[in-house]
């Protein structure tokens, strides 16, 4: 059974395939903006996609390139390095390894290219180069370069925005030197009030500056994954303007269809709202971990609705999805003697979990497929599970991306476990001073060791 998922821009559930005949699947989500850390809500994002991404890996084993930006150079990430007063690429980096870290702790894979947007000026250079010469893309009276919407007659085709709603829409935001309110900047001419010292060459005829937002990735797209790619993704805010953009950018410049398939997730709302941290319903991994829940039981909160929908977190949800993951571990440890024992149970292959990955199969249906996973755990007798059945356990974990290991429970990698057991065992062997010099190596590398009676729960310190 083939992939099927909601493609926004034909609104119709179409299957997934490549369409080179290479066989390779290409696939690209928009990454994050690393000025801060990245916050459920974005993890919501990442998490489906990285479902996804496994499920594509099952479908075309070998043959998936992903691709995920980080967006380094933009308004955001240059007003945080002005407010810290620090280089922008400091501030980039500090972001960019913590958010490294939570998609570790979140067991999401590491897309095969991570291209960042300043490693890509003379790409982006190049496309608006190729756009201008086409007479797409216009130089403004400052120096900045816009793209010319009356160009390209699709535009709006994948948010069906009218033209009254765009004109809007646009104005609201920069109205300075475009010849149509709907026009949106390639390039952005330098302004040192703003941009401090990040700038570079512009486009032919341009001044000094900086790109503008949405070309990095159709630059980045056709560098790593060429002028077509097969599935494009991401939040549904980015539908407009951002993917718009890139279509028009993109198929203006390669004159081929950009993305065959587009896949737009809805939004995370924390106790019915929008998160915010003047609500106080703002939460990054590092605040529910704290509050002693781990990385793995945020990742099933977070898949737990379908993706075309709005999904409505609280710490009760969180709590909901740690006691499913109790019942999965319990379940999983059942069935290992299965899996390392003598064979038993029946010798053909396991139908057991098939509803899992049909639901998966069937336009991302998240809830139908943990629906289907405990109610297949629940009627099912472990005493007579084969070989197979617990291998088909291992395949709708590792496409649900389900971690049920030790370590992951608290997101500690394996060397800070074994740091704090050996701290732990020190201590019941009352060697205080290995003990100590243990805690202050867990600090130094950002963990807290909590000591309960019978036994610890480590946590990532706060960080600043
Ligand atoms: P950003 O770092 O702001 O560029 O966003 C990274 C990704 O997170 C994008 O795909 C956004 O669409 C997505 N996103 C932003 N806010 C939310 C939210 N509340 N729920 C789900 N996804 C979000
Ligand atoms: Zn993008």
């Amino acid at each position: 059974m083939a992939i099927r998922l909601f493609d926004s821009l034909t609104r119709e559930v179409l299957e997934l395939r490549p369409s080179d005949p290479d066989g390779v699947f290409r696939f690209y989500t928009c990454g994050p903006t690393v000025y801060a850390p990245a916050h459920i809500g974005n993890f919501r994002t990442f998490v489906i996609n990285d479902v996804l991404r496994r499920l594509l890996e099952l479908e075309f084993p070998g043959k998936v390139r992903h691709v995920r930006n980080l967006t380094d150079v933009d308004d955001r990430t240059i007003g945080q390095a002005r407010l810290e007063k620090r280089p922008l690429a400091e501030i980039t980096a500090k972001w960019t390894r913590l958010f490294h870290e939570d998609c570790a702790a979140l067991n999401c894979l590491t897309p095969h290219v991570e291209p960042a947007a300043t490693g890509h000026i003379r790409e982006q250079v190049d496309m608006i180069d190729v756009l201008m010469r086409k007479g797409n893309a216009y130089r403004a009276a400052d120096g900045s370069v816009y793209f010319k919407i009356s160009s390209f007659p699709d535009y709006g085709s994948l948010s069906r925005i009218r033209e009254r709603e765009l004109k809007v829409t646009n104005s609201v935001f920069d109205a300075d030197h475009k010849d149509d309110a709907g026009d949106f900047a390639l390039w952005k001419a330098f302004k040192p009030e703003e941009d401090g010292d990040v700038h570079w060459p512009g486009p032919q005829g341009a001044s000094e500056g900086r790109p503008g937002w949405h070309i990095e990735c159709s630059a980045m797209i056709k560098k790593h994954l060429g002028d077509t790619i097969d599935l494009h993704s991401g939040g549904v805010d980015l539908l407009f303007p951002h993917h718009e953009n890139e279509i028009a950018q993109s198929q203006c410049c390669n004159g081929a269809t950009f993305s065959r398939h587009w896949f737009h997730s809805e939004h995370l709302l924390v106790d019915g709202s929008t998160m915010s941290k003047s609500k106080g319903n703002y939460y990054v991994l590092g605040d529910l971990v704290a509050k002693g829940y781990s990385p793995m039981a945020v990742r099933y909160a977070l898949l737990a609705g379908h993706p075309r929908k709005q999904l409505n977190f609280t710490l009760d949800s969180l709590h909901a999805a740690d006691s499913a993951l109790h019942t999965l571990r319990a379940f999983e440890k059942a069935l290992r003697p299965a899996l390392e024992g003598p064979a038993r149970g029946s010798p053909g292959p396991s139908g057991l979990f098939d509803e899992v990955l049909a639901s998966l199969r069937s336009d991302l249906n998240l809830p139908a497929a943990l629906g289907a996973l405990f109610t297949a755990i629940n009627s099912f007798d472990v005493r007579r599970a084969s070989r197979a059945d617990a291998l088909a356990l291992e395949v709708v974990k590792s496409a649900l991306g389900f971690d049920l290991a030790e370590a992951a429970e608290t997101g500690a990698p394996p060397e800070i476990l074994g740091l704090a057991r050996r701290r732990w065992d020190a201590k019941l062997a009352r060697d205080f001073a290995t003990a100590d010099r243990l805690r202050a190596e867990l600090s130094a590398a950002g963990w807290t060791m909590l000591d309960g009676k019978a036994d610890f729960r480590l946590e990532r310190s706060r960080k600043a």
